[in-house]
């Protein structure tokens, strides 16, 4: 054995912990020794913590002073791969290697041993009486489809007592088993027939298998309309990584969009894959970390997170929906979960398949320079075509007041309504009114904690902050000069659009589609499925419906204001404008009927909303290219926002102004440094932000000159400091 990857007993070995230090910690190696990775349990002052043991000892210190590591956890070692890869997101990231270790074992209960315990599934009894309680016990024991709970998962689910299931058990419709804690995943196989492929599909997976076969790193962009069958052929891709031997994960974007997926591949491969998110229970999370580590997790669904699980093999990863911007995560660790793909992807020599319908210009800008493949996939599978896309110039129409469906939308939808297909009304603005005006005096009323406008919900009758989700009774009297019964709602949100929509089309049947109305993600996944079966006329929605939903009776979207996202202070504005707009007149048209997409506009002779409708995506994109290459932003040139928040405006500021004038570390890479400067939101949660924005030139140093020029900072009392490489959102 190598000395560098084994550690005998009471040798010294530098652990890294997830506490927040700068540094490793020295211990010496327990009884039997520890392999370098592995995962162990040392005492720190009082307590015991989870660490990785990440190199040899540091010493430099008594060593009759060292404590030893308690014992070395029953999981498998962190592969190099995988600390090579936290080091390398740390660098570009600028986070210490403690968050980064967080972020790798988000699993519950790893030091647990592995044990018995009991497991409750669906039974064969059927109990005496039916409550409503019983009820909901067995349909999330049916809902997910033979998994196993708990008893205290179980009963969370169902929003029920344990003795409710305990009930259930006792007359048989529940079963209670005893089971080894984190079991296998079921075979996925790869051989069994998939769907016959269209020419250019077939021509799309053959690149794609050719390129796995390989067992070497490569980028490819699939890109094609939706429901051009991009998922058929990256299932293909999965499959040849399977019978490779190999593991592959596929991101997705929206929880929501997780189940129609997974039936999908269980078509596929005849069993389900290991999930990964923020809904899967505590217990499924632990048994996906450990599985995939010890290779029993072919392939894995999930979240932007799931990228930081500790595959054995990983031979493929799918980031699909590439350009969506919940890939970002924009707190704690702000890190692109699609670049950090093909970070990893190169170091375990992994293919990465980056989807979309509507790429992101970095990923456009890498095909045509030639670091990605690119692939297309051109005509939509079977009859479906491309929606017919029209302005409805909105100078030349009649509007009533506090009213936004124009009387040419209005017929459209009508004529929808009287063939029985569905109409879509889109608009990217969730609760009823964003704005909260006093007729008397003027003002609007806003949030008491962030520089926000307090948005109105009528559905839970209270107003709302978006930014810090703060609620509060809609008032009778205006809070500012008391006159009362002069508050009134400005513009409209997805309840109002709704209200009008209802008293235009009285005979029709309207279901709204926003994240915040509905309470679980089951309850949104059961009324999406409701919808795709026909049960609604008109679907009001906001961005939710943009995600690859199916609604095949669905046959005319509506914008009811292409404009809204145009403006804003954002270098996206324009590409997200581009990307939202085609995603959701995709949504119309994807069964045999044909479907038309009509976008009320102020603008119809604005260059985005022009391409959107001409449907020129490569033209678009090089006049979008050229205009960030002519301004050295992203993608042709590097950035980084730092913002400084604290509970005092002052403070912040001239920690700021100090940071500006002390530029030197970042003039010698000649990057600017713009700032400080009231962040777009300037006051979140009752904190202020200051933010000063570095531009570099593309392939400048950009970490190593801020990690220099912060690196002097003494940050006092309660002012904290984030740095975000290549920052997506502007806020
Ligand atoms: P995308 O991911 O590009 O939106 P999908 O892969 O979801 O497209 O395909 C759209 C629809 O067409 C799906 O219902 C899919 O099952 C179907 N489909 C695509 N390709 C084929 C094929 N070759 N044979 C049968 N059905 C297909
Ligand atoms: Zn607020």
């Amino acid at each position: 054995m190598n000395a560098q990857e084994y550690f005998d007993q009471g040798e010294l070995v530098a652990v890294l912990t997830a506490q927040p230090l700068d540094r490793t910690l020295d211990y010496k190696a327990p009884e039997g020794g520890c392999f370098l990775g592995a995962f162990v349990e040392v005492p720190l002052g009082p307590r015991k913590v989870l660490g990785v043991v990440w190199g040899p000892g540091q010493g430099g210190f008594d060593l009759a002073k060292a404590r030893s590591v308690i014992r070395v956890l029953e999981v498998a070692p962190m592969r190099e791969e995988m600390r090579v890869f936290l080091g390398k997101v740390a660098d570009y990231t600028l986070t210490p290697m403690p968050a980064m270790l967080r972020l790798a074992t988000r699993a519950p209960g790893l030091g647990d041993p592995p044990s018995m315990r009991k497991i409750y599934r669906l039974g064969d009894g059927v109990p005496d009486r039916m409550t409503d309680a019983r009820t909901r016990v067995l349909e999330v024991l049916r809902d997910f489809g033979g998994l196993a709970f708990t008893l205290k998962e179980l009963a969370e689910q169902a929003g029920v007592t344990s003795s409710v299931v305990k009930g259930l058990v006792k007359q048989g419709a529940v079963r209670e088993e005893d089971s080894p804690r984190d079991l296998p995943y079921p075979h996925l196989d790869p051989d069994l027939p998939g769907k016959e492929l269209t020419e250019d599909q077939t021509a799309a997976v053959d690149r794609l298998q050719q390129g796995i076969r390989t067992g070497d790193y490569g980028t490819t962009l699939l890109k094609g309309v939706t429901g051009s069958g991009k998922t058929e052929v990256y299932l293909e891709a999965v499959a040849e990584t399977l019978r490779m031997g190999r593991q592959a994960l596929v991101l997705l974007p929206e929880i929501a969009l997780t189940a129609e997926f997974l039936t999908r591949v269980e078509a596929r491969f005849g069993a389900r894959p290991a999930e990964w998110h923020s809904g899967a229970t505590m217990t499924e999370r632990r048994r996906v970390w450990r599985m995939v580590g010890q290779g029993d997790a072919q392939l894995v669904v999930g979240a932007r997170s799931a990228l930081f699980l500790p595959f054995r093999d990983l031979g493929l990863v799918v980031v699909d929906e590439e350009h969506d911007t919940s890939y970002k995560q924009e707190d704690g660790v702000h890190y692109s979960a699609r670049d950090m793909a093909v970070l990893r992807s190169a170091i375990c020599g992994a293919r990465v398949v980056l989807a979309s319908a509507t790429p992101s210009l970095e990923s456009w800008a890498n095909a045509e320079a030639g670091k990605y493949e690119r692939l297309d996939l051109t005509a939509r599978f079977g009859a479906a075509v491309l929606p017919e896309m029209k302005p409805i110039d909105m100078r030349a129409e009649q509007m009533q007041p506090g009213t936004w469906i124009s009387p040419s939308l209005r017929q459209a939808v009508r004529q929808r309504i009287e063939k029985g297909e569905q109409s879509l009304l889109f608009i990217n603005r969730r609760g009823y009114a964003p704005v909260t005006l006093c007729r008397a005096c003027g003002e609007q009323i806003a949030c008491d904690h962030c520089d926000a406008r307090m948005v109105e919900h009528r559905f839970l009758k209270r107003l709302m902050c978006h930014q810090c989700g703060e609620t509060k009774p809609m008032p009778e009297t205006c809070p500012s000069c008391g006159v009362e019964g002069k508050l009134a709602p400005v513009g409209p949100g997805i309840e109002r659009l709704a209200e009008e929509a209802e008293a235009t089309f009285p005979e029709a049947k309207i279901a709204m589609l926003s994240s915040d109305l509905f309470g679980s993600a089951r309850a949104l996944k059961a009324k999406i499925e409701e919808i795709a079966e026909g049960d609604a006329d008109i679907v009001i929605g906001t961005q939710l419906v943009a995600k690859g939903h199916n609604f095949p009776k669905l046959t005319l979207v509506g914008v009811i204001d292409a404009d809204l996202s145009l403006h804003g202070a954002d270098l996206r504005a324009a590409e997200r404008t581009f990307q939202l707009m085609r995603q959701v007149a995709g949504r119309a048209g994807r069964a045999d009927k044909p479907g038309q997409a009509l976008l009320q506009t102020f603008q119809p002779e604005h260059p985005v909303i022009r391409a959107i409708l001409s449907g020129d995506e490569e033209g678009f994109w090089k006049a979008e290219a050229a205009g960030r290459q002519a301004a050295g932003v992203p993608p042709y040139g590097r950035m980084a926002g730092i913002v400084l928040s604290g509970p005092e405006v002052g403070p912040v500021f001239d920690i700021g102004n100090a940071m500006a004038r002390n530029d030197a570390p970042l003039r010698q890479i000649d990057a600017q440094v713009f700032g400080p400067a009231p962040a777009p939101i300037a006051r979140i949660r009752g904190r202020h932000r200051v933010r000063l924005l570095v531009k570099a030139p593309k392939g400048a140093p950009i970490q190593d000159a801020i990690a220099r020029w912060i690196a002097p900072l003494r940050l006092k009392g309660d002012i904290r400091l984030t740095v975000d490489i290549d920052p997506q959102s502007f806020y």
